[in-house]
């Protein structure tokens, strides 16, 4: 352990929760990423709000970049 928060930048594709999406970013931080990832899950797959259980999965999805 790095005892660092979780900070630095952070990669993420759409098709690692599963969907069949080529969407993928870059972002400053894994909160960058799920504040983006609600925005697609609305405009893409019609989510009005990101459950519990899927930001679970985001966040396990998450990779430094
Ligand atoms: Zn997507």
């Amino acid at each position: 352990m790095t005892g660092a928060i979780d900070e630095g930048p952070r990669a993420f594709s759409c098709r690692d929760v599963g969907y069949a999406c080529e969407w993928s970013l870059r972002a400053a931080s894994a909160d960058e990423v799920q504040s983006r990832f609600r925005d697609h899950a609305r405009c893409a797959h019609g989510l009005p709000e990101v459950s519990g259980e899927l930001a679970a999965r985001v966040a396990a999805a998450i990779r430094p970049a």
